[in-house]
């Protein structure tokens, strides 16, 4: 153990505990004890503290107890003559200096302080903290991001579930250049690992060298800009910990499990970029409780294993010693030193493409002016279409363009693009075409500098000047897609020939053509109900959280999540067979209008580990489905209005439940069935078989006004069906109310059908 680290962070933790008890006597002065304290957006509280001590603080009044527990874990600044080796001593005190942090920016949130202000940011994505005065709007403008919504955090989830997402960086004061600062979040961004940016350096914080580069920050480019105090690690910390609160089914208290979990389960790093001063070490300590190593890019003393964390706790690089024959290599090889010692994993394939790769890139918006050339949109046509064919007819790794490539097309100009996929297998089914075609947005979305939206023939994708510049073209799409469909498909997919058409002749022809399939498709897929299939899907990605939650998925039920429909299920079934979606057999059908059915019970009371003995393919009221966290919608049932409502995870407003869709994620999710709620789809809504025996789309009475735009012409063609074309319009939503009594006044009004309906309850 250094004793020089030890020093600082002991001092550190000394200061910053001090800092915390001031303020805290002063907000409580001002304030008073009964006055709330919470962080934005999450059902956790004070998220470390909760976890830490189990205490759940909603008062400022309840926290001079959690200071004072803090103070305890305090050791006084060894003194030269006096001193006693101990790593224990430090952890404590980082433990310390984390209560002190959260304290902290608990009460700068009271104040209006906190998140902090940065003019001229602009985040990505949906961050759904609404500052005071953006008018209420998403997207906190001009705002630091503050904590992790726990929406983000659930859908984040999936991802570090499913391991598209290997882990985080929490990295803390500025690059030695802006230069330096971009290539090493690229390089993390390249490897899908979310990078979360703290504290200065000098005065300088790589937040600023970002924006200074003109670096897209925010939820959708898996980049999170804190704060530029170092106090701000106390978010990400709060991260780790709601992680295992809710992916490890850890309850508030649980200090060493949580920090355990966060050891074996969350691969997460800290780089120490800059100087590293007496606060930074003492929250460097608290990490290290964590398990999470300290890499610093300054000479620093080192701490080698002693088992907290997997390896070394803290490594020192000093940046212009790295090996590189210039300031980007010596990048490169800094984030792979972080990667090699927390023993991240990486799975992304490498795509032969001249721009960094990467799922991280996936929400990349190519803006007109940054863009080099667009295909579809406004002015030109865009056609993307994956089939099968014979083992023979399909050339492996041929790449054709036929027609010019873009060189000759005006900057920012547009022409029609056509991108056709053959694919062979001896596993691969005709079924399997639209579930690998949708791969197609993901795959060339995943191209830093490319934005793909859309798909089949109405597909748009730009390509930035930067990327341009790069030397990418048009046949790197190609290269992208072989690559990927391999990797990711390999065990359906044993060939791929990708061609890509410019040539206005053959675009004809092809557009036609595709067209011409996805007409049979739809056709074939409208067809398909649920009586139509002997088997359903079941999904249990989601127990690695929710142990008790499965989805059954059936033709006319999709996911909750919205990720897998019955055909998603069938194609994953084939690639995993021992995965999570497995076919179950219908068997006897007990309630048609229901949706009981004895198969579908039985398989349910095995997964469930009988925590559930019967469900309800459709029903709200009886033994509805159960929900794990991650559902687009929740449904709730409003008994004054005689109907539910329906919200959508877009959207942010309140919602006559009394509740917002954060707080009533926390009332439907857990994997319980709770009749009266239950989490669903989006496109359920529009399925013949939507709340079948409670009424269907008619006891619809609110909804959220995006879920009306969205699916405007679905929902249009099921309330004529049902003989309500006007059905949209007397649905309330929250332009309209956000109470139970604007309800019930609207649906009078408009003289709702769901009013002459049978009673709900
Ligand atoms: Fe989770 Fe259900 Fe989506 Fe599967 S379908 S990932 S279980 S929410
Ligand atoms: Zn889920």
């Amino acid at each position: 153990m250094s004793r020089y680290i030890a020093t600082h962070a002991i001092r550190g933790a000394n200061a910053i505990v001090q800092e915390a008890e001031e303020l805290l006597e002063r907000t409580l002065k001002e304030k008073g004890p009964d006055t709330a304290v919470a962080f934005p957006n999450t059902a956790y509280y004070l998220p470390f503290i909760l976890g830490m001590t189990g205490t759940e603080i909603s008062k400022i009044g309840e926290l001079p107890p959690i200071l004072e527990h803090a103070k305890k874990l305090l050791s006084p600044v060894p003194t030269d003559s006096r001193w006693l080796p101990y790593l224990g001593e430090t952890l404590d005190c980082g433990m310390a200096t984390l209560f002190a942090e959260e304290i902290i920016m608990a009460l700068k949130f009271v104040t209006g302080e906190q998140p902090e202000k940065l003019p001229g940011l602009q985040l990505a994505g949906s961050t759904s903290f609404t500052s005071p005065d953006n008018g209420g709007g998403p997207n906190g403008n001009g705002y630091l991001n503050g904590p992790i919504d726990d929406i983000q955090l659930r859908s984040w989830g999936i991802q570090l579930v499913d391991g598209r997402m290997p882990g985080f960086a929490a990295i803390v004061g500025a690059a030695k250049s802006n230069e330096v600062a971009v290539k090493i979040v690229r390089e993390l961004q390249r490897r899908s690992i979310l990078t979360f940016l703290i504290g200065s350096s000098n005065g300088k914080s790589i937040i600023h060298q970002l924006m200074e580069e003109g670096v897209e920050l925010g939820y959708d480019t898996f980049t999170v800009p804190f704060g530029t105090d170092t106090e701000s690690a106390i978010y990400p910390l709060g991260f780790a910990t709601r992680s295992a609160l809710t992916f490890g089914g850890m309850k508030g208290g649980q200090a060493k499990e949580i920090l355990r979990y966060n050891k074996e389960r969350v691969f997460a790093f800290v780089l120490a970029l800059g100087e590293v001063d007496d606060l930074k070490y003492a929250t460097a300590a608290g990490a290290i409780n964590f398990g999470f190593p300290v890499i610093a890019d300054t000479v620093i003393p080192e701490i080698l294993p002693t088992g907290v964390t997997t390896y070394e706790h803290v490594i020192s690089m000093p940046f212009n010693e790295i090996e590189g024959a210039d300031d980007l290599e010596r990048a490169e090889k800094l984030v792979q030193k972080c990667i090699e010692i927390r023993g991240v994993k990486v799975t992304i394939a490498e795509v032969p493409v001249p721009v960094p790769y990467g799922s991280a890139f996936e929400g990349e918006v190519v803006r007109r002016a940054d863009m080099r050339v667009e295909f579809g949109g406004k002015n030109s046509r865009a056609v993307e279409y994956l089939f099968m064919d014979e083992m023979d007819n399909v050339d492996d790794g041929k790449i054709e363009l036929i027609g010019p490539d873009f060189e000759d097309v005006e900057e920012g100009g547009a022409i029609d693009l056509g991108i056709l996929v053959k694919v062979a297998g001896r596993k691969m089914e005709k079924d399997f075409e639209p579930v690998l075609e949708r791969q197609i947005h993901y795959f060339i979305n995943g191209a830093s500098g490319i934005q793909h939206i859309g798909q089949r023939d109405i597909a748009w994708i730009r390509i930035s000047k930067g990327a341009t510049e790069k030397g990418f073209n048009l046949k790197h799409f190609g290269d992208i897609l072989h690559t990927r469909f391999h990797s990711d498909f390999g065990s359906i997919v044993d060939k791929v020939e990708v061609t890509i058409i410019t040539d206005p002749d053959m675009h004809a022809e092809w557009l036609e053509k595709a067209r011409a399939a996805f007409n049979e498709r739809n056709v074939r897929m409208g067809a398909m109900t649920d009586e139509s299939v002997d088997e359903f899907y079941s999904c249990t990605l989601c127990q690695s959280f929710a142990p008790d939650h499965l989805c059954v998925i059936s033709p006319e039920r999709l996911g909750l999540c919205g990720a897998y429909n019955w055909l998603d299920c069938k194609a994953s079934k084939q690639i995993n067979p021992t995965g999570p979606n497995q076919p179950i057999k219908k068997g006897t059908e007990i309630d048609a209008e229901k949706g009981y059915f004895q198969g579908v019970n039985e398989f349910v009371q095995v997964a469930s580990h009988g925590a559930v003995q019967e469900v309800s393919m459709y029903s709200i009221m009886e033994n509805p489905m159960t929900a794990c966290g991650c559902f687009e919608c929740i449904a709730m049932v409003i008994p004054e209005a005689n109907g539910i409502m329906i919200v959508s995870r877009e959207d942010s407003s309140m919602t006559p439940a009394g509740m917002t869709f954060s707080t009533l994620a926390g009332v439907a999710g857990g994997g319980l069935q709770t009749p009266g709620v239950m989490g669903h789809g989006k496109f359920y809504i529009s399925s013949g078989k939507f709340i079948l025996p409670d009424g269907g789309l008619k006891r619809v009475v609110w909804m959220s006004s995006i879920l009306k735009e969205q699916m405007a012409e679905q929902l249009k063609a099921i309330a004529e069906r049902e003989g309500e074309p006007d059905l949209l319009d007397k649905i309330a939503d929250e332009t309209i109310c956000t109470d139970v009594e604007g309800v019930v006044k609207h649906v009078t009004e408009k003289n709702h059908p769901a009013l002459s309906m049978p009673p709900l309850m």
